[in-house]
């Protein structure tokens, strides 16, 4: 017969507390310190080495190359396009890249109906800026 008042002290308990949940995504919860999101990618920065495709575990780094030729010899640089729904967060690219090209973010919201919205490409713009680099850097125009 305890188990009335039990069940009642239970139920006030409850209905006076706040819920665990939050309704997402009009409330949000705060981000905790060294949370790892969606990366950013600077093309000022790189310079095509392709360490990150290199080292990314998961195969979410695809590179790409880039012909830099200049002076008839041919170079390339390999680009990075990332593949965010391959991602495990791991920041392994932002650790290995030299020159901080990839940089961390808290960005979490990422799921979506359209595959290309979690693929980010370098723009042809983004790419003329790694070209260019490389052709000033060899005496080329
Ligand atoms: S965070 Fe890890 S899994 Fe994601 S792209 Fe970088 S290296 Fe790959
Ligand atoms: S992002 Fe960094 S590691 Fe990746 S290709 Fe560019 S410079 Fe190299």
């Amino acid at each position: 017969m305890k188990l009335i008042p039990r069940l009642l002290k239970e139920v006030v308990r409850n209905v006076t507390k706040k819920p665990a949940t939050l309704q997402y995504p009009i409330e949000k919860r705060e981000i905790p310190e060294g949370f790892r999101g969606r990366m950013k990618w600077s093309a000022e920065r790189c310079i095509g080495c392709g360490l990150c495709g290199m080292d990314c575990p998961t195969g979410a780094i695809e590179l790409m190359p880039l012909n830099v030729s200049s002076g008839g010899r041919p170079q390339y640089r390999r680009i990075p396009i990332f593949h965010y729904y391959r991602c495990i967060f791991c920041y392994q690219c932002v650790e290995v890249c030299p020159t901080k090209a990839i940089l961390p973010t808290t960005e979490y919201d990422l799921s979506t109906y359209d595959k290309s919205k979690v693929v980010r490409k370098p723009s042809k713009e983004e790419l003329s800026i790694i070209a260019n680099k490389f052709m000033k850097r060899s005496g080329g125009k």
